[in-house]
């Protein structure tokens, strides 16, 4: 199963659709958008526009302190135009007047990292779980992912429990070590399955969150290695990698006896078609969307 992911902070209905229209005609089937309703919509005319026969929709949501969840903003008074954040933004989130578009930001820090003066910082920004999952599995979404790189106990407990509570086909776990060492990554996974039915819960594990920059081994050897681990605690859940994943996973994941279910692909996915997408005309020029689709085509022919 390949997975593209639109970014779970990603609210441009633009972009997603564009994305989702071009990764469908690749043939590409799971669709992993944020928990929104106009991003939903997009993405299922998306689906229609390519005349696709299967979709499948996954969103997602954050416990808090999870960077899933963040969006940049910038402090003016601090800025001193240097262009670093707007240069290395990799969702074109950021305007040249350097004002971040919260709807393109995905919060996958960057500007934060690379701006020299602290002007750019990231601040959460949650959505009412209660009221918009339920929505989603209303209107076909049959996984809902909670993505839990946070210390916030009790807001992962409350999330999960909403989760099941809309009874999805499946229930997503988004998880990575950078917050905690293995034991605690297998600890939360196990009580969150404790009372959920075998192979009904997925869990992605995530490398390093939103790093596929590049198409080497090295970046993704870090979502292959967080599989490892939790193929090897033998829990009754789906594998999915993620997190740094690109062209190189699936192959470095089966040298590594890796038995996945799935990869999920964001950064390099979104990054392979972007200069297409950013064509003025891109709906009408066919030269260009064929282009973009081979592109696509090859990435998901890569994950099986
Ligand atoms: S670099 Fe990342 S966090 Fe900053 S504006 Fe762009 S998408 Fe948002
Ligand atoms: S990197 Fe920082 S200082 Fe430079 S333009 Fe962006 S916000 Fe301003």
């Amino acid at each position: 199963m390949f997975k593209l992911v639109c970014g779970a902070g990603n609210e441009d209905c633009e972009s997603v659709k564009k994305l989702v229209y071009i990764y469908a005609k690749a043939g590409c089937k799971y669709f992993d958008i944020s928990a929104n309703k106009e991003i939903l919509a997009s993405a299922k005319e998306a689906v229609a526009l390519a005349g696709a026969d299967e979709a499948h929709f996954c969103v997602s949501v954050g416990i808090k302190g999870d960077p899933h969840i963040t969006k940049a903003k910038i402090r003016e008074s601090v800025c001193i135009k240097c262009g670093n954040c707007l240069r290395n933004c990799p969702n074109d989130a950021i305007t040249s007047s350097i004002i971040v578009n919260e709807k393109r930001c995905i919060g996958c820090g960057t500007c934060a990292k690379k701006c020299p003066t602290g002007a750019a910082t990231m601040y959460e920004k949650d959505v009412n779980v209660k009221e918009i999952l339920p929505y989603m599995v209303e209107n076909g979404v049959e996984i809902l992912e909670l993505h839990i790189m946070g210390h916030d106990k009790s807001d992962l407990d409350y999330k999960w429990n909403v989760i099941n509570e809309c009874n999805p086909k499946y229930a997503s776990i988004c998880i990575d070590r950078e917050n905690f060492g293995n034991k605690e990554v297998l600890a939360r996974i196990r009580n969150m399955i404790a009372h959920r039915k075998p192979y009904s819960t997925i869990v992605q594990a995530d490398g390093i969150p939103m790093s596929g920059s590049d198409d080497s081994y090295k970046t993704t050897l870090q979502a292959v290695a967080m599989a490892e681990i939790i193929q090897n605690a033998n829990l009754p859940v789906h594998i999915v990698l993620s997190g740094g994943t690109n062209s190189k996973t699936a192959e470095l994941a089966k040298q590594c006896g890796i038995n996945y279910w799935g990869i999920a692909v964001g950064s390099w996915a979104r990054k392979i078609v972007k200069p297409y997408i950013n064509y003025p005309d891109f709906w009408t020029n066919q030269e260009g969307l064929k282009l973009a689709v081979a592109k696509a085509s090859e990435l998901v022919k890569a994950s099986a």
